[in-house]
């Protein structure tokens, strides 16, 4: 949805650790590419989502945070969680998994994509042979709290835990991945597991079947989810977009970029596509503790997040010119931070892409 006059109202929560030192980085970058490409990006931040906010107020959002961040077009997210202040199960759940739920934030979008002078750790791989998109379903499946235990205490003691998957859960979560095949020109990947998981599985096949009559010129595969794994490692260049489950998900969009480097360049979206509420743009890396307040943090990854949310805007120009920025600045590798072996600081790094957007 591009806003008839390109004014997007963007909600910033930079949370914790490097999330605050990238986030700033994310901004300059976006705002150069707005300057450029004519439209504006009304920022609003909020201090929220933090351990600093949890240590004054006893929780993680406020009690309006619903209201207070619905109306806006999109939210850029840093990163949230400071073990020694609040622990991580608390931060998160009190945090973006809400917002996952109540934004209803069904899909999961992660680029996989090796990059111009970032080292991979799969040999022999060149930048245009590792580009694809992981889709995972971020609702629903493996991930519910339906289950239980029984015969506790006695030698018979089984723990039983159910996947729920719904028919519109699924058909949500195939169609945005076929649409996504679709306009890169592509070919879609299921992930199943149905030689072994004989309801759920055989079902999940079977919309996948059904979705593609509606997308004729799509070419679909299935692959088995054990399989599938290792042709992420053995041949990522043979994917282009990949759809899975829930759990399966999980798995495959952390494994992928696992395949393309550094986890400082890892952009991830929670989506909601219909557009009514709004969607969350973050790197993949969290608060990263150890690294934190030094000034060292890659702000790629948040950059690169930053590019997905002008796509998502209906500015794609202006997020193919980001992309393009932060590959040709890469590519030269004059200014790289020290987990790509270089010694610029996050700083540099931002500042660098920014001015590329202006050539790009
Ligand atoms: P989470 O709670 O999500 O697991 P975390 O704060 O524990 O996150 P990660 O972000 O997962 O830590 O990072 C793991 C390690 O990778 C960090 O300790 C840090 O050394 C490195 N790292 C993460 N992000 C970046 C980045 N943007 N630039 C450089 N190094 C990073
Ligand atoms: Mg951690």
């Amino acid at each position: 949805f591009s806003s008839p006059n390109r004014t997007y109202r963007i909600a910033v929560i930079a949370g914790d650790g490097i999330g605050t030192e990238v986030m700033s980085e994310g901004l300059k970058v976006l705002g150069r590419a707005a300057e450029r490409f004519g439209f504006r990006l009304e920022t609003q931040e909020f201090d929220f989502a933090s351990a600093e906010y949890w240590t004054k107020h006893g929780r993680m959002l406020p009690e309006d945070w619903f209201e207070t961040l619905s109306g806006f077009d999109a939210i850029y997210f840093g990163a949230v969680g400071w073990p020694d202040v609040v622990p991580d199960h608390i931060s998160l759940w009190g945090s973006l998994l809400q917002f996952r739920r109540g934004f209803d934030q069904y899909v999961n979008l992660r680029p996989v994509k090796l990059l111009p002078g970032v080292p991979g750790p799969l040999r022999g791989r060149e930048p245009g042979d590792i580009d694809f998109l992981v889709v995972r379903e971020n609702t629903e499946g493996e991930y519910s709290s339906i289950g239980g235990k029984m015969f506790e205490g006695t030698d018979r003691e089984t723990v039983v835990q159910e996947t729920v998957m719904t028919r519109t859960g699924i058909d949500r979560i195939l169609r945005f991945a076929y649409e996504q095949a679709q306009r890169r020109g592509g070919r879609l990947t299921s992930a199943t597991k149905s030689n072994g998981i004989s309801i759920t599985m055989p079902y999940w096949d079977e919309r996948v079947a059904e979705m593609g009559e509606s997308f004729p010129e799509i070419e679909v595969d299935k692959f088995h989810i054990d399989i599938l794994a290792a042709q992420f490692v053995l041949h990522p260049d043979w994917f282009d977009v990949v759809v899975a489950s829930n759990l399966f998900g999980d798995i495959l969009s952390d494994l992928g970029p696992a395949c393309t480097g550094t986890i400082g360049v890892a952009p991830s979206a929670n989506i909601n596509p219909t557009g009514e509420l709004p969607s969350l743009f973050e790197p993949v890396h969290g608060s990263a503790p150890d690294i934190a307040g030094q000034g060292i943090a890659n702000p790629v990854g948040q950059i690169w997040a930053g590019a997905m949310m002008l796509d998502f805007l209906g500015e794609a120009q202006a997020a193919e010119a980001v992309t393009t920025a932060f590959e040709t600045v890469l590519e030269s590798g004059e200014t790289m931070t020290p987990d790509l072996g270089g010694s610029a600081r996050c700083e540099e790094l931002g500042t660098a892409i920014a001015q590329a957007v202006d050539a790009a």
